[in-house]
């Protein structure tokens, strides 16, 4: 048996301890898990109802549709574009997987910011793809030098936006200056996972933009503000010529019943996100008054989730709040050593980290 070379080089993910194993380990009777930007009041009530009503259809033993019609109809109402620039994934995760499918091989290259969200790189290494990743300037993509990294073989160029795991973002005037420097042989693929918690005023409407720059890709999700990390939903959107050819690199049935009912619910309740984005805005100031307080370093975050510097080693500060009972992100993994990415929680859990945080520092 020979797998791929470069699979022998890379991890499986990582993910953040499990809640379970932490209460165990440090024999806790709570514990909180603000790892990984899953949105602290989960999801809309309307969702839970919606997975109900799916059950009492006692359709389990069927495939579900594998075009997800129906939520393909609601979404593309709900963001104004054609039910064929749409495509489907198993979470956002898998519409990487599939652009990389559908572009990546041997002897092209991909261009990506230094550090952002590690799909991008671990996807493109699986189709033995050159890896072109290009140093961030505060916390920001430097565009003028991705710029220069593309060549004639560059096939795809990622933009992260907010980016994870600086929270910082690329602003409109920027953005249509890069797109118009970019060579129309190169997908740009922008994603916009956190785009619902966004309130920057010069942050780029980009579907408009997609009849300007057909080499645009749009991602979004619906596991973090809508809150539906577990069931795994989330899409790309592009002109629908692209649509269609990367579609065939898809799993004809990735989306599930029970994930596709639930995100038409979750769209419809758009008073649930506006209330979650509204209470997010509030736990960034905390965070921001506490560093500033302690004269932490941080990056004003867009997203749903804060990058603070302690200045010590990250793992110290993880650490300590693993074992008061928060689960956090250390730094370590994600290119920034002396850092941690918190995600932004309730007001009460930001208080309490906040209270183990100042007594640590
Ligand atoms: C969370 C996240 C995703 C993946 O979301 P899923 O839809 O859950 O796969 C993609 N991109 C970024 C930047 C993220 O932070």
């Amino acid at each position: 048996m020979q797998v791929k070379e470069q699979l022998l080089k890379l991890k499986p993910y990582q993910p953040g301890k499990p809640i379970e194993e932490v209460k165990k380990e440090f024999n806790l009777t709570k514990v909180v898990k603000l790892a990984s930007n899953e949105n602290p009041y989960g999801s809309s009530k309307k969702v839970k109802q919606a997975i109900l009503n799916e059950l009492d259809q006692d359709q389990l033993a069927i495939y579900p549709d594998g075009y997800s019609a129906l939520l393909r109809t609601q979404l593309a109402k709900h963001l104004g574009v054609d039910e064929k620039e749409v495509i489907f994934g198993n979470g956002t995760d898998e519409v990487i997987q599939i652009i990389c499918r559908a572009l990546l091989l041997p002897g092209k290259n991909t261009v990506m910011a230094n550090q952002t969200f590690p799909q991008y790189k671990h996807n493109a290494v699986i189709e033995g793809a050159e890896v072109r990743e290009v140093p961030q300037v505060n916390g920001e993509h430097d565009l003028e030098a991705m710029l220069t990294q593309i060549d004639e073989n560059t096939t795809v160029l990622w933009i992260c936006t907010p980016n994870n795991p600086t929270g910082t973002y690329v602003k409109k005037q920027a953005l249509i200056e890069f797109l118009n420097k970019v060579p129309k042989h190169v997908l740009v693929v922008v994603d916009e996972a956190y785009y619902e918690y966004v309130l920057a005023e010069d942050y780029p409407q980009t579907i408009p933009m997609l009849k300007d720059y057909p080499n645009l890709m749009i991602l979004r999700t619906f596991s973090k503000a809508y809150g539906l990390a577990a069931l795994r939903v989330g899409y790309g959107i592009a002109s629908a010529d692209l649509i269609q050819k990367i579609e065939p690199a898809r799993e004809p049935f990735n989306t599930n019943r029970i994930a596709q009912a639930a995100a038409i619910a979750a769209l419809e309740d758009s008073e649930f996100i506006s209330e979650c984005i509204d209470k997010n805005k509030k736990g960034l100031q905390q965070f921001y008054r506490f560093c500033e307080e302690l004269k932490l370093d941080y990056y004003p975050s867009e997203g749903n989730f804060i990058l603070i510097d302690f200045k010590r080693d990250a793992d110290e500060v993880f650490q300590a709040l693993l074992q008061k009972g928060f689960i956090v992100r250390s730094g370590n993994a994600l290119g920034f050593p002396t850092s941690l990415r918190i995600t932004v929680g309730t007001e009460q859990q930001n208080a309490e980290i906040i209270e183990i945080l100042k007594d640590f520092v």
